[in-house]
């Protein structure tokens, strides 16, 4: 029989969930309300989170722009959506946002801008 615990990383309260598999069915428990079971569920299939990271950008007030995936993406492709993140040099000004890459690695995923920045 399959079994994995994790922790539910939803909310705060971090609820640790046990997910298991018998006759084809998974079952989770351990979960203080039903989002645990979709994240347990999705965890053990197909993990998925959401990529927050910083790119350069000249002539702008800060040196780094904080960036953000517009949809969760497959745990497995993080290192390869980190490295073209990290190609990027933007020149300002940038708004909230603005797509910075879209289609990240095929994913139908993009990076948009968490913030705007102005022009030195
Ligand atoms: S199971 Fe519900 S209450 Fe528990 S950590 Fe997940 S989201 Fe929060």
């Amino acid at each position: 029989m399959f079994k994995k615990e994790m922790t539910c990383i939803v909310c705060p309260r971090g609820c640790i969930l046990t997910v298991t598999k018998k006759d084809g069915d998974y079952q989770v428990e351990g979960n203080l309300c039903k989002r645990g079971i979709n994240y347990g569920i999705k965890e053990v299939i197909n993990p998925v989170r959401q990529v927050t990271s910083t790119v350069k950008i000249e002539d702008s007030i800060h040196p780094r722009l904080p960036v953000v995936t517009d949809k969760e993406i497959s745990k497995d492709l993080i290192f390869e959506v980190m490295d073209e993140i990290n190609k990027v040099t933007l020149k300002a000004p940038i708004h909230y946002r603005d797509i910075i890459i879209k289609n990240i690695c095929g994913t139908d995923v993009n990076i948009i801008a968490s913030r705007s920045m102005d022009h030195i």
